[in-house]
């Protein structure tokens, strides 16, 4: 259960260009679950491949365990990772293909089976051992694949979207057995994502990254109620945060809690809103609205309500928004601050 550190982790692939990853410090907690969530093109898995040793950092530390690794091997890091693309060898079986890291690290061949059926049993594939790859379900395969991964019991796991080849319902249960495994095996894991909803759902803490950057690090509730700044605020959310420019600060408030009048109870804003559009989408409703008159006339904000029966396209309503659900950032650094004095509409 080894801690995971890095310092001031700093990846540039071509000289003079941005980093892929810049002066990263991260500390991971003793068997934590760890989300890198981020873009596109945001460094996550760079980051990744340098904790697990597959590529060479241009500066900064990593240590596991307490010891620096830099100089390592993958294998001499005792990690293992788990990728995208979980490449199993399709003529070997379900139990071969476990028992492959054992046959390459040389571990005493006695103990092949107690390891494989350990694996095999913590992620309720024991019934499969003898088929091919190809009898498998996607899901099947993908608990083969985390099986080869910890047969080996190692003390850090790392998992680079391992779930992105699934189907949304397969999805939700691998994601489910991901985390009943964790629990279970109680090892060091980070997990690289770009979907916020599985950040949210299995992360012990979340690390947001942008542009090689890390822009929070934080428990998902920290992540999600208190942004660090305009990043955070609109990438974490669907539909994003509300975020409007008024003098040195941007005001940002979540459609969830863009309410009607008799619902905000004493706003700190109130806005009279045109509805543009409706969607429902089953259990709630979004509404698309533009501002009438005020401060902030024409500007476009969402409304996430349990029922929007009562709202129709083109007709003016009042919303209002609670103080304590306001958030606001400096207009120049979008950095999460406290402004003292506000002048309203
Ligand atoms: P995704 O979610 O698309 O996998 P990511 O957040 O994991 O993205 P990385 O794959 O770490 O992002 O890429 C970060 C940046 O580094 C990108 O701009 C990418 O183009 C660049 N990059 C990654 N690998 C290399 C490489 N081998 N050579 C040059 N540039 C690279």
């Amino acid at each position: 259960m080894a801690v995971v550190e890095t310092r001031k982790l700093t990846k540039v692939f071509k000289e003079g260009e941005l980093g892929a990853v810049n002066d990263v410090n991260l500390e991971t907690r003793e068997g934590e679950f760890l989300v890198f969530l981020g873009p596109s093109g945001s460094g996550k898995t760079t980051l990744l491949r340098m904790i697990a040793g597959l590529e060479i950092p241009t500066a900064g530390e990593i240590r596991i365990g307490g010891q620096v690794v830099n100089h390592l091997t993958p294998r001499e890091r005792g990690i293992a990772m788990v990728f995208q693309s979980y490449a199993l060898y399709p003529h070997l079986s379900v139990y071969n293909n476990i028992a492959f890291p054992l046959k390459a690290q040389k571990v005493p061949k006695q103990l092949h089976k107690q390891k494989v059926e350990w694996a095999s049993s913590l992620l309720g594939i024991g019934a499969l051992l003898q088929r091919k790859p190809r009898e498998l379900s996607g899901g099947e395969r993908q608990r083969v694949a985390l099986a080869r991964a910890i047969v080996r019991e190692p003390s850090v796991f790392l998992l680079d979207e391992p779930l992105s080849n699934l189907d949304a319902k397969l999805r939700a249960s691998a994601r489910e057995e991901l985390e009943l495994f964790h629990k279970r095996v109680g090892t060091t894991t980070i997990y690289v994502t770009h979907d916020q909803i599985e950040a949210m759902a299995m992360g012990d803490r979340v690390m947001v990254l942008h542009k090689g950057y890390m822009r929070q690090l934080g428990t998902p509730r920290q992540v999600y109620d208190t942004p660090a700044d305009t990043f955070v605020a609109t990438f974490l959310g669907s539909p994003p945060m509300n975020l409007l420019e008024n003098g040195d600060f941007i005001v940002g408030f979540r459609p969830e809690h863009l309410l009607p009048s008799e619902l905000a109870s004493n706003p700190a804003i109130t806005f009279r809103l045109k509805v543009k559009v409706t969607e429902y989408l089953g259990a709630e409703w979004i509404l698309y609205a533009t501002v009438t008159g005020g401060k902030f006339d024409g500007k476009e904000v969402i409304s996430r309500l349990a029922s929007a029966a009562s709202f129709a396209p083109d007709q003016v309503y009042d919303f209002g928004v609670r103080d304590a659900d306001l958030h606001f950032f400096d207009r120049n650094s979008e950095k999460r601050t406290q402004p003292k004095v506000l002048a309203w509409q």
